[in-house]
């Protein structure tokens, strides 16, 4: 016999670790810094394995097709494109929610904002609260801090209609249409009330700083999500003047920003005659928000 079967696939089936160690050597050498993680994940996705199941049996064999699709997977994280993106989905706080590339990749420094939050509400938990989040995006803040209160009502904000489409199928897969909306529109402009609580991660990075910045964030994260003006503050300008009408007298509200910047937004949340009750550090160490009320 000098040829091989018919049904021979093309390339023979390997072990699930030896493509492991090979998808991790390509993204190392394509300078992946997360390179072990984001191979794993990307093999899962492709051989529809899961962590459990390839810890289990790492010689588990793949067969031609799941390795040709993770080779496009692995071109494509090469290439920069951010797991999350590859894959459709991101875990943020105890959720996992759909992203795409209308909407800022959910980061973990932005749970920040979550834990602040059910730090400041202590005993008002279970309340009937009424929460909005500026900047919605992919609805992750709305989302977290839904499941957290389980008796509030929620208003997600967004300029972006195809952000405020994917926010509400995050809502949906989190089971909380029914105590939320997505609108369209610009910060507080489709909003009125007041609340009890108002998230937002808005855009703070200044302009001029957007062309440096990571690769898997320049080039993927939208710029409406990310470009802060000029020096980046433009958004606190507006949160600044609209959080006065907006808030209830015992209201909070929790905002992000980015580094070096917690001296300049507290100016002007002073200014607009709020007060900074607090701010917080992220998991780096970093300061990341600022919690303000009035007066
Ligand atoms: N945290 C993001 C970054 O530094 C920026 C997100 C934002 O502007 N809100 O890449």
């Amino acid at each position: 016999m000098t040829h091989p079967p018919r049904d021979m696939p093309a390339e023979p089936a390997v072990t699930a670790d030896a493509l492991l160690r090979k998808a991790v050597d390509q993204l190392a050498a394509a300078g992946i810094g997360e390179a072990n993680l984001d191979a794993r994940l990307l093999l899962q996705a492709a051989t529809g394995l899961d962590r459990a199941g390839l810890m289990r049996d790492p010689d588990a064999l793949v067969g031609a097709e799941a390795q040709v699709r993770l080779a496009a997977l692995i071109a494509r994280r090469a290439a920069g494109e951010p797991v999350s993106r590859i894959l459709g989905q991101k875990g943020f706080w105890s959720l996992d929610l759909l992203v795409t590339a209308d909407v800022l990749d959910p980061r973990p420094d932005t749970e920040t904002l979550i834990e602040a939050a059910i730090v400041a509400l202590a005993g008002r938990l279970r309340e009937p609260l009424r929460v909005l989040d500026l900047g919605t995006g992919s609805g992750a803040l709305l989302c977290a801090m839904l499941v957290e209160l389980p008796n509030a009502r929620g208003i997600g904000v967004d300029l972006s209609a195809d952000a405020v489409e994917l926010a509400r199928r995050n809502l949906q897969g989190c089971g909380l249409s029914a105590r939320a909306e997505i609108v369209v529109g610009s910060w507080f402009e489709p909003v009125s009330g007041r609340f009890d609580l108002i998230l937002s991660n808005p855009p703070y990075i200044p302009s001029s700083d957007i062309a440096g910045l990571d690769r898997e964030v320049r080039d993927h994260d939208p710029r409406l999500a990310l470009d802060g003006g000029a020096d980046g503050l433009d958004a606190y300008r507006i949160l600044a003047q609209g959080l006065p009408d907006h808030l209830k007298p015992d209201g909070l509200a929790i905002l992000e920003f980015g580094a070096g910047q917690d001296s300049d937004v507290a100016k002007l949340m002073t200014a607009a005659g709020l007060k900074v009750r607090a701010f917080r550090r992220d998991l780096g160490g970093h300061v990341r928000a600022i919690l303000v009320g009035l007066g």
